[in-house]
């Protein structure tokens, strides 16, 4: 079998799962790791932009205290997370610095994926640490998340992060090799399946509620997640990670699972932005701020005229040419009371207005959508 060519995803978010990298007795395996690192290393030097998402901070953090992960409660796992995900960050860190790669450590919570304020603040720290070079390794922030507000497991974390950083690709890698029409672990007639076009009833049965025993996540999370990435434009690959160098393994034609994607990232960004039903307010520009947006460049400040309704960060706001016509929307990087200070400001000025750095545009181009109308 072929390869899977990676020449077609820049981006790439792999979810590396706590059986793959920590052993029953809360022991990191560094051999396995360092083979993993060197597969990143091989990425980023071709030019890929690598994020890891990495489970393991309970199961090894429950080593370092002595906690018995059958009979802990939820203030355990949470000591056992704070514990455990310094090793775990620590580990990468070690294992990636060989290739002269810096980590960066985020820890997230539900909040920063699903509010769109603190989305857009994730996003434009995901994307500096990406634009210089830095490896981001990804947990959930265990400590402060309780059965209500978590996501719950890792697989819908990485597909989060893939939908916020616009990745082209999300990896699951996995104790089994991709989706089988039945479990393969209890049935032998189990098929394996290469390519999934669309996620329907069919395939969300297959996929069970089968489990593995050091994390949380099971096939059901996985095409769950393949779900959520999907959708935003991110092809998702199911694959084995019980392997050594994984990747490198996906490359020389590895069997996995591929759930496509119709959509790029930014069509699907953009189709979201324009199906958004609930619009708070409205923006007024200049016909030079038009034509700008029209080349492809973000909203600034200075275009703006007026400002009108009431909306805050991360909100949808209309995009009006000074005759009223309708030309785009886009996300607002200030809420309306801002925006209404800023309206006309140069963006070297931003400062002196708001008493803070502020950003420098009003709607991010990335965040944007014109509607064709001239
Ligand atoms: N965030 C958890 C940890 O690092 C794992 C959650 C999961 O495996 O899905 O231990």
């Amino acid at each position: 079998m072929s390869g899977l060519n990676f020449s077609n995803y820049r981006r790439l978010v792999v979810k590396v799962g706590s059986s793959l990298l920590v052993d029953d007795f809360g022991e990191l395996n560094r051999t396995w790791l360092d083979k993993l690192a060197n597969d990143v290393a091989d990425l980023s030097n071709d030019g890929h932009e690598v994020l890891i998402v990495s489970s393991g901070a309970i199961a090894i953090g429950g080593l370092v205290l002595g906690i018995n992960k059958q009979r802990a409660k939820l203030p355990d796992l949470q000591a056992a997370a704070a514990a455990g995900q310094v090793q775990l960050v620590h580990a990468y860190q070690e294992a990636l610095d060989r290739h002269g790669i810096t980590v960066a450590q985020i820890l997230l919570t539900p909040d920063d994926t699903e509010d769109r304020r603190r989305f857009l603040n994730a996003r434009r720290t995901l994307g500096k640490l990406i634009a210089l070079s830095v490896v981001p390794v990804i947990n959930e922030n265990d400590t402060v998340a309780t059965e209500e507000i978590r996501y719950g497991d890792n697989d819908r974390l990485a597909a989060r992060v893939a939908q916020l950083v616009m990745a082209d690709a999300l990896i699951l890698l996995s104790d089994v090799d991709g989706l089988y029409t039945t479990d393969p672990r209890s049935n032998s007639d189990a098929k394996h399946i290469l390519e999934v076009a669309v996620i329907n009833d069919d395939i969300l049965s297959m996929a069970g509620e089968s489990r593995s025993e050091v994390g949380t996540g099971g096939m059901a999370t996985k095409v769950q997640a393949a779900g959520i990435a999907t959708h935003a434009g991110c092809i998702t690959i199911i694959a084995s990670g019980v392997i050594d160098s994984p990747l490198r393994a996906l490359k020389d034609g590895g069997r996995c699972t591929i759930f496509n994607a119709s959509d790029t990232p930014a069509a699907a960004r953009k189709q979201w932005i324009a199906g958004v039903l609930d619009v708070s307010g409205e923006l007024s520009l200049d016909d030079g701020a038009i034509g700008a947006l029209r080349d492809g460049s973000s909203l600034l400040p200075v275009g703006v005229i007026a400002v009108a309704g009431d909306f805050s960060r991360g909100d949808v706001v209309t995009l009006k040419a000074l005759s009223g016509k309708v030309v785009g929307r886009g996300l607002a990087e200030y809420s309306s009371d801002e925006a209404s200070r800023l309206s006309g400001v140069q963006s070297d000025q931003i400062e002196n207005v708001l008493g803070y750095r502020g950003r420098s545009v009003m709607v991010h181009r990335d965040e944007l959508v014109l509607f064709n109308n001239d």
